[in-house]
């Protein structure tokens, strides 16, 4: 039997939400008790204090963390957030599923997650620029194209990973690309991966609204977050002929029935840099988003959005989860009860980032690099296969969409470790 010493570390909602995930997953595989905790546990963490030269003159410290989960089927991969809100708890969940979803997609990664206590819209740029780097200077023995390779989540961008990458480089004292993803095309960046989570999540829907018989030109669409993932999902269904009838950010949600021109909402963010007074449609509140009548909702923000509180009133067929961790265990029970939305799980649904830093990074080792068709058509081709074997054990198993997700990611893994042994 073995036996987890569970530290305060951790200790967050969020991290209990993970948890819970996992407890339920390990149970329907009926996971030995020998190789649970081992599978489950994050495997190391790193915080650390970032003193930053201010604009002003002055230094101020940021506190930054680093959890790699696992690192029993490849290096860790995942990106770093910088929010005001990060805890090490949060870091450490959003590290577990990016396990699960590497394993899932078939990726020869572990999972890892970072983050920094900040708002970036409260830094100059060259502040901004000042504490990536000395955040990526802090990790230099922790991080490495095989040891654990960073790349953006919410609040961080291609420059950001370019400054990374430059910092790291400097270090090592020879161009390494492969470190980071999500870079700037001109220093080693993959053509498709900017859009490649909304690509991926747009792909997915249309998929899924393709089982469901229901023709995207008829579907409308409700999305929470207009950042990278939430706007280039937008894009991506408005292309493929859906009705974007509602858009948000953190400053509150745009509604219009007839459908929003998200290339002139994209135009407006470029100069306002929130969608506050965008003109597009009505404001409401990104309470009132989640609970539109529509097709499909797309949560592409923060975690836990999705409570026992509004499940029992969603008013979507289809919900596609882009963001991380938007659904609480409470409210996916009310949704299996209630029957009648069909869920696509963060893990295979927000997949495509994550599956096109393999191909930037795949590109890095090769110094070979390939066209956007490429890499889209490699990416595409990976998510129907994740579909496919996600539906395949939903059906054998009777499981719900997430269970079935959940358990083949933890399955693998599980696996290679019971493979590798324990050492010593
Ligand atoms: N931050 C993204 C995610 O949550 C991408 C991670 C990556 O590309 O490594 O999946």
């Amino acid at each position: 039997m073995s036996k987890v010493i569970i530290s305060p570390l951790y200790d967050s909602e969020v991290f209990k939400m993970a948890c819970r995930q996992f407890d339920q997953a390990a149970d329907a595989i009926s996971l030995p008790e020998a190789i649970r905790d081992r599978t489950k546990w994050p495997r190391r963490c790193l915080a650390v204090s970032l003193p930053v030269k201010m604009d002003n003159g002055t230094v101020t410290i940021f506190e930054g963390y680093r959890v790699q989960h696992s690192i029993s089927t490849g290096p860790s991969k995942g990106g770093i957030r910088f929010h005001e809100n990060v805890t090490i708890g949060e870091v450490a969940a959003l590290a577990m599923w990016m396990s699960w979803k590497c394993s899932l997609l078939g990726l020869p990664y572990g999972g890892a997650k970072g983050g920094v206590i900040v708002n970036p819209r409260d830094l100059s740029p060259n502040e901004l620029e000042h504490l990536s780097r000395r955040y990526m200077q802090e990790m230099i023995n922790f991080v490495g194209p095989q040891l654990d390779i960073p790349a953006p989540d919410l609040g961080t961008n291609e420059q950001i990973m370019g400054w990374m990458m430059d910092t790291y480089s400097n270090h090592v004292g020879y161009i390494a690309p492969a470190v980071v993803t999500g870079k700037p095309l001109s220093l080693g960046g993959s053509q498709g991966r900017r859009e490649a989570t909304g690509a991926g999540v747009a792909y997915l829907v249309k998929a899924y609204l393709q089982d469901l018989n229901i023709p995207i030109n008829t579907a409308t669409v409700a999305i929470q977050g207009f950042g990278n993932v939430g706007s280039e999902t937008a894009a991506a269904l408005a292309a493929y002929g859906a009705k974007i009838i509602a858009i948000s950010d953190y400053t509150g949600a745009i509604h219009n029935p007839a459908g929003i021109d998200i290339a002139n909402a994209q135009e407006y963010l470029r100069y306002a840099r929130v969608l506050k007074d965008f003109h597009g449609g009505e404001p409401i509140t990104n309470e009132q988003l989640l609970e539109l009548d529509c097709t499909v909702l797309i949560p592409a923000a923060l975690e836990r959005v999705i409570t026992a509180d509004n499940a029992p009133r969603l008013r979507c067929r289809l919900l596609a989860e882009a963001a991380n961790g938007p659904t609480t265990p409470e409210a996916d029970r009310i949704i299996d009860q209630r029957g009648d939305i069909e869920l696509i799980p963060d893990v295979l649904c927000n997949s495509g980032g994550v599956v096109v830093s393999y191909f930037e990074w795949l590109q890095n080792l090769q110094n070979f690099y390939w066209s956007r068709d490429e890499v889209l058509t490699k990416l595409f081709a990976m998510l129907d296969r994740a579909k496919a074997s996600v539906e395949t054990q939903r059906k054998k198993f009777q499981f719900n969409r997430r269970l079935a997700a959940l358990t083949l990611g933890i399955a693998r893994v599980a696996d290679a470790k019971q493979s590798r042994g324990l050492f010593p």
